[in-house]
């Protein structure tokens, strides 16, 4: 894939040089926004379906741009992706992470995990188990602290290379996540060989669970997938009480979605856990 950096000074036509521009400054806003403390994480709960107990909670970057607008990581995370910027964002949010996960800790909530979104980029040049040692080591966290969420396309660039890390991080008991599985380049080939621990069904086939059979078929056969391999379930984008308890009714594991709760600010999720605690 082309990084920015890479961008070749030909220029074939205006059209073409309009948007290697417009492309470049936003990577230059990005960096920007990096050094300026522009990013920040929403966190949105992880539920058990047995009794919708928090068990963890993912961490999603947003950008809050200095007149207060908040950016949606799918208009940044793909440009970021692609010149590489990913690898120190992504960094920073692993920091992140890891100062929100002391919080949690203090506030008496050190049960709850925070699971961390991690791009195929990022995994193959920005994550390494010494790495990740050294954080959890610098942070004073448990291993269980921080999950990955790792997509199909981390197996695509060098499958070879993100299969031994994913062994490696397994045996230190780093939980890892297949996200959005379904969604891109499957194979049950990866599932056996690769050492998971959830997997992530897509929103797309959550949304129409209960109303429609093909997407009931299809959950339900990653319910039945995922078990079979011993892996937990998480259904996300989960939206209505008609959905939860389908989802209950076939064996899911884990639940997130709006309907139990939308990413929020470290302080509310806190004062959120602390509620559910002493109701
Ligand atoms: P994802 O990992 O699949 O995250 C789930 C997305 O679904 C989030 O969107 C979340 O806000 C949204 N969502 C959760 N529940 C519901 C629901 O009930 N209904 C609907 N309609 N949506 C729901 P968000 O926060 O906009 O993030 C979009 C994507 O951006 C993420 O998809 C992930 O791929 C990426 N992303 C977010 N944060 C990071 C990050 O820190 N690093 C990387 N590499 N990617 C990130
Ligand atoms: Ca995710
Ligand atoms: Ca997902
Ligand atoms: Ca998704």
């Amino acid at each position: 894939r082309a990084r920015a950096e890479k961008v070749p000074l030909v220029v074939y036509d205006r059209q073409m040089s309009t948007q290697a521009a417009e492309r470049l400054a936003l990577v230059q806003r990005l960096r920007d926004a990096l050094e300026r403390g522009e990013f920040e994480l929403a966190y949105q709960p992880i539920h058990r379906l047995s009794d919708l107990g928090v068990v963890s909670v993912e961490a999603l970057i947003r950008w809050r741009r200095p007149d207060g607008r908040c950016v949606s990581p799918l208009d940044f995370i793909p440009l970021a992706e692609e010149s590489g910027l990913i690898v120190p964002i992504g960094a920073w949010v692993l920091e992140e992470a890891a100062r929100a996960y002391r919080r949690l800790a203090d506030a008496g909530r050190g049960d709850v995990s925070i699971a961390v979104n991690v791009s195929a980029v990022q995994f193959e040049s920005g994550i390494s188990r010494d790495g990740l040692r050294a954080l959890r080591a610098g942070a004073g966290l448990p291993v269980r602290a921080l999950h990955l969420e790792l997509t199909e396309s981390v197996l695509l660039r060098n499958p070879d290379a993100a299969r031994v890390l994913m062994l490696q991080l397994h045996e230190d008991g780093v939980c890892l996540s297949i996200d959005d599985f379904g969604t891109g380049f499957s194979s049950m080939a990866y599932l056996r060989d690769l050492p998971l621990d959830h997997l992530k069904i897509d929103r797309g086939f959550v949304r129409d669970v209960a109303s429609d059979p093909r997407s009931a078929a299809i959950c339900r056969t990653l319910i039945g997938l995922g078990h079979g391999l011993g892996l937990s379930v998480v259904a996300e984008g989960v939206e209505d009480a008609a959905q939860l308890d389908w989802l209950r009714a076939e064996g899911c594991d884990l639940v997130q979605g709006y309907h139990l709760g939308r990413p929020m600010p470290l302080d509310a999720l806190l004062a959120r856990l602390a509620g559910l605690e002493s109701s």
